[in-house]
């Protein structure tokens, strides 16, 4: 097939490498040169634009930070809409809120155009490995249509729903995920305090009722396991600050559905003060520092685009 890619961030980039693995043909864009030379020497054909980018292409995935990027790579006057052929499929993998999806899927509707989403499980480590899990919104047809693209880049394609419900799935699982994390780190640092050995406390959690994936394969406190961010000074993984975003998600949904998300507000006010802390950029297990009597300060360096071992989402 012949593809046209849009974000090769830390996710996009391998990502779009899966896809010239599995023999298809891709055309990509990004506002980082350097982003795309990676890419084109791998065998990707470099666009001047989003437009020109899905000029020709049988299927359009991007891969952005957040809704606002996507809205303006969709509607700029060099944007996909301004050059995509009726009736090709534009799958959008960022984690963005569903009712933004709804709105692009409106205005790719008016061009003849799918909008489908797709937002992703795995990490860093699931994306270059190509086994991520994609949650994917939309019509059975749109779905059985893209699916074999995306099962190029990922292990688990699975059809959540009607438009928008990949994210619905997306931001709930994540909402999980940043509550058990500050689950772990608060009752780890507790038992820490009252003086029983760490790794002692890890694995009766991790035989026991608490257990949970922060507890068993990413635990926040350091020296429990050699493989989490925890033991590395809290780099690499997935940053507090993509956390944040992702609980902001949860608790704007949550009010539009007038749902209650007690511990999901909380969890978030934990990640934000981290954040405030100037910690944004570190692994979001670093939230046990609020509990450790540590200055919760970046003190790994360059861990912005170090998300080597990001196998956290
Ligand atoms: P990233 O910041 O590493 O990459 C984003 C890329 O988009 C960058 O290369 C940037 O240059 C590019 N970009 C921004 N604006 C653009 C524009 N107007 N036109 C073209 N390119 C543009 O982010 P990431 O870690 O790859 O994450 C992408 C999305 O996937 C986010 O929504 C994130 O929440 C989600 N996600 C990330 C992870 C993870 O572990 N990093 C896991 C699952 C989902």
């Amino acid at each position: 097939m012949k593809i046209g890619f849009i974000g090769l961030g830390n996710m996009g980039a391998p990502m779009a490498h899966n896809l010239l693995k599995a023999g298809h043909a891709v055309n990509v864009f990004d506002l980082s040169a350097q982003a795309v030379q990676a890419l084109v020497d791998a065998g990707a054909k470099a666009a001047a634009s989003p437009k020109a980018a899905v000029a020709d292409v049988e299927c359009v995935i991007t891969m952005l930070p957040a809704a606002a990027h996507v809205r303006s790579v969709l509607t700029a006057d060099d944007g996909v809409l301004a050059g995509i052929a009726p009736g090709v499929s534009i799958v959008d993998s960022s984690t963005i809120d569903p009712a933004s999806v709804k709105a692009f899927a409106e205005l790719a509707q008016q061009r003849g155009n799918t909008f489908i989403d797709a937002p992703v499980s795995g990490g860093t480590g699931g994306a270059a490995a190509g086994t991520l899990t994609f949650m994917v919104g939309g019509s059975a047809s749109a779905y059985e249509k893209v699916k074999p693209v995306l099962s190029a880049m990922g292990r688990n394609i699975v059809h959540c729903g009607d438009t928008g419900t990949g994210q619905v799935a997306k931001i709930c699982n994540n909402l999980v995920l940043g509550i058990t994390m500050a689950g772990v780190a608060e009752a780890m640092s507790l038992g820490e305090a009252l003086g029983i050995d760490v790794k002692v406390l890890a694995g009766i959690i991790n035989t026991s009722t608490g257990r949970c994936w922060s507890s068993d394969a990413y635990n926040p406190m350091p020296g429990v396991m050699d493989s989490a961010p925890s033991s590395r000074e809290y780099s690499g993984g997935f940053g507090t600050d993509l956390m944040l975003k992702d609980l902001g998600l949860a608790t704007d949904a949550a009010r539009f559905a007038r749902q209650p998300v007690y511990l999901g507000a909380l969890a978030q006010q934990l990640y934000q003060t981290m954040s405030a802390k100037g910690a944004g950029r570190l692994d979001f297990s670093a939230v046990i520092k609020l509990y450790r009597s540590e200055t919760p300060k970046d003190t790994a360096k360059d861990t912005a685009k170090d998300t080597s071992n990001g196998d956290a989402r």
